[in-house]
C-alpha cells in the first residue's frame, strides 16, 4: 500500500517535470534514455525550475563559481529521487549538486592522485598491473558524480573518441600478451553508441591472450533506461564480459534501476559492485550493511569500497580510513559472506588497490595460530605438525602437482611475492633513495 502510493507520486513528479522540461511530450519521453541525455540539467537555473528547490542569492552566487570550476551535469531521472524537503541531507542530492566546498583546496589534495596519466603508455591506457589493463574508452558521463576520482577531466568538453583513437589502444593490447584482463572505463563506456561499443568489444576479443573484458559503469545507477534490450542483447554477444557498476547508497537501487541490472543479469552477465565510501553519503554500517543485502538480493556482488581519492575538490567527502574497517566489521560474519566488500585504498603516487581490513589473526606460535571471529570469540587453529614445504623453483616436472608451466609463464616475481620465492636471490626489497645503501654501493 504503502509502495504503491509511492509510485503514484513518483508518477505524479514525473509527469510534472516532464511537462516543465518538454510540453509537449508525455510520459513515455521519460523512458527514453536519448530524452534523458538530451534534458540533462546543466545549469542552477533549471535545477531549481525541476526540482522545485530555491537557493538564495549568496547560495547560488556560490554554487556558481563551483560550477565554473567543477561544471554540473544531472539526469532528469537521477534529480527526481531527490528528497526535496530535505535536500541538504539527501544523498542523491549530496551526489550530483555542486557543493561549495569543493573549492577547498586540502593540502592532501592532488591532481592526478592515482598517477593514472604518468602510467599511461599510449593515450587512454593505463597499465600499472602485470595482467590487466585500464582502457578509457569515452569522456562522456550522464551525470557528473560530485566525487568523482576524475574531476581533473570533469567538463573538458565530451568527445567520442575516433576508432583510430582506440586503435591505439588495442594496439597496445595486441602487442603485450601479458595482458589478459582489460577494464573498459571513461568516462562512462555505456554512453558510447551501441554499435561503436560492439566493434571495441569484437576487436578486444579478437586479441588471442585476452581472457576477459570488463565494463566499469554508473549508466545503472544514474540512467537505466540506457540499458535498452538492443544494447543487451549485442553485450550478449560479447563473452566473457563482465560489468562492474558503483551504487553508493540503498535509495539508488529504485524499481527501474532494479530493472536495468535484471536485464543484465538475465543475459548472463555477472555484476559487481563498487562503491565509494563518501562522508554525509554512507558513512555508516547500517546504510552499508542495507546497500549490500539489496544489491546482493538484485544478483550483484559487492566488489571494492573505496576510500575517497585525495583528488581536489573532494576533501568534504573524505572520511578517515577507520570508517571503513569499522564498516566492514559491521559486516564480515554479520550479514553473507559474498555481500561484504573488499574496503581499498587506491595508493596515492599510483601504487593500486591496497586492501585494508580488520585484524582477525591475534597471535601465533610455531604450532597455532590465535585468532578472532566477529562476535570476539577468540579461538585457535593448530598447525599441520607433518606439512612438508614444497620447494619450488618452477620447474615443474620436478614437482607432483598437476601444473605444468609453459616457458613464458614463468614470469618473474615482484614484490613480496619475489621475497617468498624460493630459488630467488633477493633478500629484501629496499627504497631506491637510501642514503645508507647509496654510501655503501660507493664504498
Ligand atoms: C582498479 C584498477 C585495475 C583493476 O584492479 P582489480 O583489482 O583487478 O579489479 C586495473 N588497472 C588500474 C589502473 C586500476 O585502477
Amino acid at each position: 500500500m504503502k509502495n504503491s502510493l509511492l509510485e503514484q507520486n513518483l508518477f505524479a513528479k514525473i509527469e510534472k517535470i516532464v511537462k516543465q522540461i518538454t510540453p509537449q511530450d508525455s510520459l513515455s519521453s521519460w523512458y527514453d534514455w536519448r530524452w534523458q541525455i538530451k534534458n540533462t540539467i546543466r545549469d542552477i537555473d533549471s535545477f531549481e525550475l525541476i526540482s522545485g528547490i530555491k537557493f538564495n542569492q549568496q547560495e547560488k552566487a556560490e554554487i556558481a563559481k563551483t560550477v565554473e570550476k567543477f561544471p554540473l551535469s544531472i539526469t532528469p531521472y537521477y534529480l527526481s529521487q531527490i528528497i526535496v524537503d530535505d535536500y541538504k541531507n539527501d544523498p542523491i542530492f549530496k551526489q550530483a549538486f555542486p557543493d561549495p566546498k569543493e573549492l577547498i583546496v586540502s593540502s592532501a589534495d592532488m591532481e592526478d592522485p592515482l598517477s593514472e596519466d604518468a602510467d599511461s603508455p599510449v593515450k587512454g591506457i593505463t597499465h600499472r598491473y602485470p595482467d590487466r589493463v585500464l582502457f578509457h574508452i569515452s569522456n562522456k558521463c550522464a551525470m557528473y558524480c560530485r566525487h568523482c576520482t576524475r574531476k581533473r577531466k570533469v567538463g573538458d568538453i565530451d568527445f567520442i573518441p575516433t576508432k583510430e583513437e582506440i586503435l591505439e589502444g588495442i594496439e597496445y593490447i595486441k602487442s603485450n600478451p601479458v595482458i589478459r584482463d582489460v577494464l573498459l572505463s571513461g568516462g562512462d563506456p555505456l554512453m558510447l553508441p551501441d554499435d561503436f561499443l560492439d566493434w571495441i568489444l569484437t576487436e578486444i576479443e579478437k586479441i588471442p591472450h585476452v581472457e576477459v573484458i570488463r565494463i566499469g559503469t554508473r549508466i545503472p545507477v544514474v540512467l537505466p533506461y540506457r540499458v535498452t534490450n538492443n544494447l543487451v542483447n549485442m553485450l550478449k554477444m560479447h563473452k566473457p564480459l563482465w560489468i562492474n557498476t558503483h551504487f553508493n547508497h540503498p535509495r539508488e537501487l529504485t524499481n527501474d534501476a532494479i530493472g536495468a541490472l535484471d536485464k543484465l543479469s538475465d543475459a548472463g552477465i555477472p555484476l559487481g559492485n563498487q562503491s565509494v565510501l563518501l562522508s554525509g553519503v554512507n558513512d555508516c554500517v547500517y546504510i552499508m550493511k542495507k546497500l549490500v543485502r539489496k544489491l546482493v538480493q538484485n544478483r550483484v556482488r559487492p566488489y571494492y569500497l573505496y576510500q575517497c581519492d585525495l583528488s581536489m575538490g573532494l576533501s568534504h567527502f573524505r572520511t578517515p580510513v577507520s570508517k571503513g574497517i569499522e564498516i566492514i566489521e559491521g559486516l564480515r560474519g554479520h550479514t553473507s559472506g559474498f555481500a561484504v566488500p573488499t574496503f581499498v585504498v587506491d595508493a596515492p603516487g599510483g601504487g593500486g588497490k591496497i586492501p585494508v581490513m580488520p585484524n582477525y589473526m591475534i597471535s601465533c606460535s610455531t604450532n597455532k595460530v590465535v585468532l578472532r571471529n566477529f562476535e570476539g570469540i577468540i579461538t585457535s587453529y593448530q598447525e599441520p605438525d607433518n606439512y612438508e614445504h614444497k620447494y619450488c623453483d618452477k620447474n615443474c616436472d620436478e614437482c607432483n602437482l598437476y601444473l605444468k608451466l609453459e616457458p613464458q609463464e614463468k614470469t618473474e616475481d615482484v614484490g613480496i611475492k619475489k621475497l617468498l620465492f624460493d630459488s630467488n636471490e633477493v633478500i629484501s626489497l629496499v627504497p631506491n633513495d637510501m642514503e645508507r645503501i647509496e654510501n655503501r654501493n660507493n664504498v
